[in-house]
């Protein structure tokens, strides 16, 4: 095969907090829409947003379970852009002073492909991260023919955005990742991970490869 895969992977996943990222609105699940609202997280004019305590703490617990190192400051950055559920028009989020920086998530054999555990071509395999940082979910559209609708009980939910270097060399690497890094996540009470809530998923592939592809040649091929 001349040709060697080479993917990185952005993960975004719901903090396990009561409340949400800036304000005291609930984060339940599947409750009527549109009622879990303030003003903070409507975008409205003159409303002062408050750090979630909890979010903070389990992201910071998230990076040690991993071994992440954290910077001794860390900063919000405002990400300006149209997005048509998001009142605000910008996203609060972090940019080069995440909670998180480094660590790796390993590879657990029983994480794999269930025809693949026989035959892993990299055993005890040990993802090296980029950073965790923690950002707010937009709101929930729903297009139904020619209208959409929309819920605000989802926005200003604390994300967790977990970002690889690009170490996974093959699909069922990248599945053996999702799975053990979801199973951390459940047994560190960090997260739900549930992707039947899509409290958790994978938002970006992105190829590293040198030439813009999604794979690179072999050396020497
Ligand atoms: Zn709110």
């Amino acid at each position: 095969m001349p040709y060697l895969v080479t993917i990185g992977l952005e993960v975004h996943c719901q903090v396990k907090t009561q409340t949400k990222m800036f304000c005291a609105c609930r984060t339940s699940f599947g409750d009527t829409p549109n009622t879990n609202t303030c003003p903070v997280c409507l975008g409205m004019p003159g409303a002062l947003p408050v750090l979630n305590r909890e979010a903070i703490e389990k992201t910071l617990l998230t990076g040690l379970m991993i071994h992440c190192g954290s910077p001794e400051i860390s900063k919000w950055d405002r990400k300006n852009y149209f997005y048509p559920d998001m009142p605000k028009n910008y996203q609060t989020t972090q940019m080069d002073l995440p909670l998180c920086i480094g660590g790796g998530v390993p590879l657990y054999d029983h994480c794999y492909p269930t025809d693949h555990r026989k035959n892993i071509a990299n055993p005890n395999k040990t993802v090296r991260l980029n950073r965790i940082h923690l950002e707010e979910d937009v709101a929930k559209s729903t297009h139904l023919g020619n209208s959409s609708l929309i819920d605000f009980n989802r926005a200003g939910t604390p994300l967790m955005e977990i970002v690889t270097e690009p170490d996974l060399e093959s699909a069922e690497e990248a599945f053996a990742y999702v799975r053990s890094l979801q199973m951390i996540l459940q047994q560190g009470g960090v997260a739900d991970a549930d992707m039947e809530k899509v409290s958790c998923g994978v938002t970006s592939i992105f190829p590293y490869a040198k030439g813009g592809g999604s794979v690179r040649p072999k050396s020497g091929a």
